[in-house]
Parts: C-alpha cells; sequence; structure tokens
C-alpha cells in the first residue's frame, strides 16, 4: 500500500488580479490543507513557477499584461513546465470559451461565479488524476509500435523522440492503449481520463473529449491515425496489422 500524498504537502499557485476572488480561493484551498500562494499577474506567475514548480496552477483567464492563454501556452511549450496541471477560470459564460482554453492544454475549466465546493471538488479531482496516473502505474510500460509510455516518469516516446502531453492528454492515451481495439463512449472516457461523475451537458462531454482527442491526434503525427472515431459512440485504438 502506498503512502497516499496529504493535500498537506501540496502547493496550489493561484493566479488572479481580483482580490476579492483570490483571497476566497485561497481561503478555501488553505482550508482544506493546501499550501497556497497567489500572485496576480501572468509575469509573476511565471516567475513563481520557474523559482519552484507547483502541484497544480489555477490560472484566471483574463490577467493585465500576460494573458492566461500566454502563461499556459508558454507553460505547455516547456517539457519543464507542460505536465503542470492546470484549471483555468474565466469570466465568460460562453462555452466557447471553455473550448478554447482545453484547446490551449487546461486539464480543467470553471466559470465565474463558482462555489467554492464545487472549486476545492475539480482541484482534488485533477489532483487524484495525476497522483492515480503515477501510483497505479508501477513502473509499466505501454507500447504499441514504436510509441512507448513510461506510466511511472509520465513520459512518451515516439521513435524515440519525447512527445509533450499535458497530464489530461496522457491519461487519455493511456486509456486507449490500455484498452486497444476495444471501443470506449465519451462517457467513458469522461470518467476514466476527467474523472467526472455527472451532470455535465452532452454538448460539453462531446466537445471536451472531442477536442483532446483532436489536440492528441495532432501531437501523435502518423501515429495520431491509429486513434479511430466510432461515429455516434466514441473511439478506440487501432494498431495496424505488422506493428508490435
Ligand atoms: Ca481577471
Amino acid at each position: 500500500m502506498q503512502q497516499s500524498n496529504t493535500s498537506a504537502a501540496q502547493r496550489i499557485l493561484v493566479v488572479e488580479d481580483e482580490p476579492d476572488i483570490a483571497a476566497l480561493i485561497a481561503y478555501q484551498l488553505t482550508r482544506e490543507g493546501f499550501r497556497v500562494e497567489t500572485v496576480e499577474s501572468g509575469t509573476d506567475a511565471l516567475g513563481s513557477i520557474y523559482r519552484s514548480i507547483p502541484n497544480l496552477i489555477i490560472l484566471d483567464r483574463m490577467l493585465p499584461g500576460l494573458s492566461g492563454d500566454e502563461v499556459i501556452t508558454r507553460l505547455r511549450g516547456d517539457s519543464e513546465t507542460s505536465s503542470i496541471p492546470v484549471l483555468m477560470l474565466t469570466a465568460k459564460r460562453e462555452q466557447e470559451d471553455r473550448i478554447e482554453g482545453f484547446e490551449l492544454g487546461a486539464d480543467d475549466y470553471l466559470t465565474k461565479p463558482f462555489s467554492p465546493r464545487e472549486l476545492v471538488l475539480r482541484v482534488k479531482a485533477v489532483l487524484r488524476r495525476v497522483q492515480d496516473a503515477g501510483a497505479a502505474s508501477g513502473g509499466r510500460v505501454l507500447r504499441a509500435g514504436p510509441l512507448r509510455m513510461d506510466l511511472a516518469s509520465h513520459r512518451v516516446l515516439l521513435e524515440g523522440r519525447e512527445l509533450i502531453l499535458t497530464p489530461t492528454e496522457f491519461r487519455l492515451l493511456e486509456s486507449l492503449m490500455e484498452r486497444r481495439g476495444r471501443t470506449q463512449s465519451r462517457k467513458q472516457l469522461l470518467e476514466r481520463v476527467w474523472s467526472y461523475q455527472s451532470g455535465i451537458s452532452d454538448r460539453i462531454q462531446t466537445r471536451t473529449v472531442d477536442m483532446h482527442v483532436r489536440r492528441l491526434r495532432s501531437k501523435l503525427g502518423r501515429v495520431g491515425g491509429w486513434i479511430e472515431t466510432v461515429r455516434g459512440f466514441g473511439y478506440r485504438l487501432v494498431i495496424p496489422e505488422g506493428v508490435e
């Protein structure tokens, strides 16, 4: 039995320029035993992250100067920071916003105003996903042709070259690799990869999964074609004949 990581050991960076919201988030998470640091700008966020990598970042989208979108784009483009889980906040209600955030590599999304309880649940769900992926792996390596997933170190190699995947993309690929040849519905993927229970509209579910699959496919290059769409149902990974 592996000793579970207590939330007390975990550090969360909150990037939010609205003092009331930043204070509310810090209060809630501190109460839950997290160590919380708050900064007000994207530039300060990058400074803090490179000084010490946090366990999770809560990133407001609308920030003065360097926007949340720019911050996450930079984080995802650097192998040192690409796997930090990011929960994005937006003031806008439009679904497109949520979708764009996912496209940029956010692991989850919260629309303001949100309830403190919802925030805590989402933060824990994202952290659990990352921990489960590490703990359950036990040094396992999944292989398919030129693709190699090291579950313990969270690395993916394609033809020997390291691929930079977000934590969510990693879990998605892991789920597809583990159940290769079998179709998984979007609902199953949401449960397995996103730890979602219910309560999300079908349209959002569909868009969330589809967006991540699209990004994963493009990162996988020619191997991306192995992820097949099963129309009106979900996805499966089909490894071509002759590939070990
Ligand atoms: Ca803001």
